[in-house]
C-alpha cells in the first residue's frame, strides 16, 4: 500500500470525512484490521484565507509547497490536497515535487463521465466559481460547466467561509443552496459538482434536484483506490 499525504485543515471540518473516507475505503477492499498509511500536514486555515482574499496567491503557493515537500520527505507517494480552491497553485507545487498530486477537478470529471453527465453544475468558493484554474480542468476533461448567476455565487461563497468552515451547518443555508442548483437545472446542467470540500456537510443528495457529486467522496475515494493500486 503506498502512502498518502494530505494537506488538511482547508477546513478542519472538511479534513475529518477525508481520513474516515479513505480509512472505509481501505478497510473494504482489504478487510480485517487494515487502514490506510496517511500522513497528514493540517495548515493553519486563518492564514490561508488572508492570502487568498488579500489576492497574495504567491504567498499561498508557498504555504501549499512547503507542506506537500515536507510530506514527500516524511515520505509520502502522493499528494492528496483536501480542498478544491487551493489547487489554483497546484503549477507551483509541482515544481517543487517529485512525487504527484491526485487532482480533485480529475477525479470529479471521471466520477461525472461515468454517470454520462456532459454537463455539470459546479458550487464552490468564488475563487474556483469565477476562475479558470478549476473550470478549465473540467472542461479539459470534457465536462461543460454551468456556474450560478453572480448574487448566487455570493451567497454560495458567503456560506462557506462565513459559516461550513466554521462547523455551523443551518437549514436556511440548505434552502437556498437547494433553490440555486434548481436554477442550475433550469440552465440545463445534470448533475452538480460540490466544488468545496465542506459543502457535502450541508447539502445532502435529498436536498437536491440534480445529482449530486460530492469532491470530498469522489476525491477521497480516488486516493485510496491510487494506494491500493499495484
Ligand atoms: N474547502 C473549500 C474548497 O474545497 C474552501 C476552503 C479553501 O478556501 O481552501 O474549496
Amino acid at each position: 500500500m503506498k502512502t498518502l499525504g494530505l494537506i488538511g485543515g482547508m477546513s478542519w471540518e472538511s479534513t475529518i470525512p477525508y481520513y474516515r473516507i479513505i480509512n472505509e475505503a481501505v478497510k473494504e477492499r482489504l478487510g480485517g484490521l487494515h487502514s490506510a498509511r496517511i500522513i497528514l500536514y493540517s495548515v493553519d486555515f486563518a492564514e490561508i484565507e488572508a492570502c487568498q482574499s488579500a489576492g497574495d496567491w504567491g504567498r499561498c503557493a508557498d504555504i501549499m509547497a512547503e507542506a506537500a515537500v515536507k510530506l514527500q520527505l516524511a515520505g509520502a507517494d502522493y499528494i492528496v490536497i483536501c480542498t478544491n480552491t487551493m489547487h489554483k497553485v497546484v503549477p507551483e507545487m509541482l515544481t517543487k515535487l517529485q512525487i504527484p498530486i491526485i487532482h480533485i477537478a480529475d477525479a470529479a470529471a471521471a466520477a461525472l463521465k461515468k454517470q454520462g453527465i456532459r454537463k455539470a453544475a459546479l458550487l464552490g468558493t468564488k475563487y474556483t466559481m469565477t476562475q479558470d484554474f478549476y473550470k478549465q480542468r473540467l472542461v479539459d476533461n470534457g465536462i461543460e460547466v454551468v456556474v450560478p448567476e453572480a448574487g448566487d455565487i455570493d451567497i454560495v461563497n458567503h456560506v462557506i467561509y462565513n459559516e461550513l468552515c466554521r462547523g455551523e451547518i443551518r437549514e436556511a443555508s440548505r434552502r437556498q443552496y437547494a433553490e440555486i442548483i434548481g436554477k442550475l437545472k433550469k440552465a440545463g446542467a445534470e448533475g452538480v459538482i460540490l466544488g468545496c470540500t465542506e459543502i457535502g456537510l450541508l447539502v445532502r443528495a435529498e436536498d437536491s434536484v440534480l445529482p449530486v457529486f460530492d469532491t470530498t467522496v469522489i476525491h477521497a475515494a480516488r486516493a485510496a483506490e491510487m494506494a491500493l493500486e499495484d
